[in-house]
């Protein structure tokens, strides 16, 4: 077979990239090739200083007047108003908040709120499983009153009825990379009378998301993947406009109050967004998110979805040309256009492949049973990278350097 691409390709496009000035703007450690920021984003160089401002200025001199001189109180509304600018919402539409899982419970809950003639929230069986835990837990919580439907991606449309409140779904599957067709499955669903529930963590800041225009009514989503918001940052959550006003989730702490410095015995919702905050957000964490949407606020999303694609297509014509011998099966759907920002292959030695590539520098991670998992995050990945990664995967193949006991431990994380 005669080579679709050479290293020298590879190097043109590079130099073409308009998106390559962002690079600069993270702190990558060398030899190292970052293929995992769908799981952690890595350090902006601002997020470093900008902590270090917070922690000795705001915290350090200014104590608890930072509540107001810096406007702490205020962070949530202004980096989910920004947060908004990602993902095609109103800024008063939007707030930084909790963990995506703790939104989800409150969106879900709001959500049979919002249609209490019925009591049936659907979701994919293979969603994330924490998307599914708290949907069980929160039926569970509700005893008989609510049903979960968990069922396969492509019996969606058939499980819904009169009784589906909410349709709880993750845009871009964590596993395969595979990609929900927003606009279509909102209007199906809402088709029904359910409200439409989406999970954007593999979607914000790497494919283009626009919830108003698809007519959404709720959604989620993570901070510390593509939006490179720091281990454990806040996540945020989306409430459409036309539900604001009905709009009422159970985990009504001070935070989420009317007035919570009145201190008043009997809880009263704020109006609007806010009232989707419970208690006192953690202003480190949410000051590193800030640096990273602000990041990626600057980039044009349709150069950012143009070179993804680009990048997916790449790597997988290179393993397919350079490794295709040793037994990968592509498991992200095949055309660029149904997939997010990652690619996903098959291998019955995944968990040990992967370690050795991690051993080596190219960090990818592994999803059980079987998968490998590449993400590719435009704003700082170079077209030579993947270069260098398939030269990494195909020396550990063809040497055998992966078949190593100390490869098949399994570690906490994956
Ligand atoms: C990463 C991810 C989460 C993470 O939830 P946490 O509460 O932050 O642990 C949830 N849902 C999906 C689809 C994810 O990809």
């Amino acid at each position: 077979m005669t080579a679709q691409f050479t290293r020298a390709d590879l190097d043109r496009r590079d130099a073409a990239d308009p998106l390559r000035v962002f690079r600069d703007a993270f702190q990558l450690p060398e030899n190292v090739i970052y293929l995992d920021g769908n799981s952690l984003g890595p350090l902006p160089k601002a997020a470093q200083t900008r902590l270090q401002d917070v922690v000795e200025t705001e915290w350090g001199a200014d104590l608890i007047t930072s509540w107001n001189k810096h406007g702490w109180i205020d962070m949530p509304q202004r980096i989910g108003a920004k947060i908004a600018g990602l993902i095609g919402a109103a800024p008063h539409e939007v707030i930084a908040a909790d963990s995506t899982s703790i939104n989800l419970f409150k969106l879900l809950a709001a959500a049979l709120r919002l249609r209490p003639d019925r009591r049936v929230i659907v979701t994919e069986e293979t969603n994330f499983p924490t998307d599914l835990y708290i949907a069980q837990g929160l039926a569970r919580h509700l005893g008989g009153d609510v049903e979960l439907r968990m069922v396969a991606r492509d019996k969606i449309l058939d499980a819904l009825d009169v009784d589906t409140a909410v349709v709880s779904l993750t845009h871009v599957d964590y596993r395969t990379g595979a990609m929900h067709d927003m606009a279509d499955m909102t209007a199906q669903v809402q088709a029904e009378g359910a409200l439409m529930l989406w999970d954007l963590s593999h979607s914000a800041g790497a494919v283009p998301v626009d919830l108003n225009d698809c007519g959404a009514d709720l959604a989620v989503g993570c901070g510390y993947k593509y939006l490179n918001g720091g281990p454990g940052a806040p996540a945020y959550l989306f409430v459409a406009d036309k539900h604001l006003a009905a709009f009422e989730q159970p985990l009504s702490g001070w935070m989420g109050h009317a007035a919570p410095f009145a201190f008043d015995p009997d809880y009263r919702p704020a109006d609007g967004i806010a009232q989707a905050l419970c208690g006192t957000p953690s202003i480190l964490a949410l000051a590193a998110l800030e640096c990273g949407v602000d990041l990626a606020l600057k980039a044009d999303p349709a150069l950012i979805r143009r070179k993804s694609m680009h990048m997916g297509e790449l790597f997988v014509a290179l393993v397919e040309e350079r490794c295709g011998e040793h037994g990968f099966a592509l498991a992200s759907p095949e055309v660029p256009e149904h997939r997010g920002s990652q690619i996903c292959f098959r291998h019955p030695e995944g968990y040990a492949i992967m370690q050795a590539l991690i051993a080596r520098g190219v960090i990818g991670d592994f999803r059980a049973p079987d998968i490998l998992r590449f993400g590719f995050a435009p704003l700082y990945l170079c077209y030579t990278d993947l270069w260098g990664a398939v030269d990494v995967l195909r020396d550990v193949m063809e040497s055998g350097a992966w078949d190593d006991p100390a490869y098949r431990t399994k570690a906490t994380v994956t």
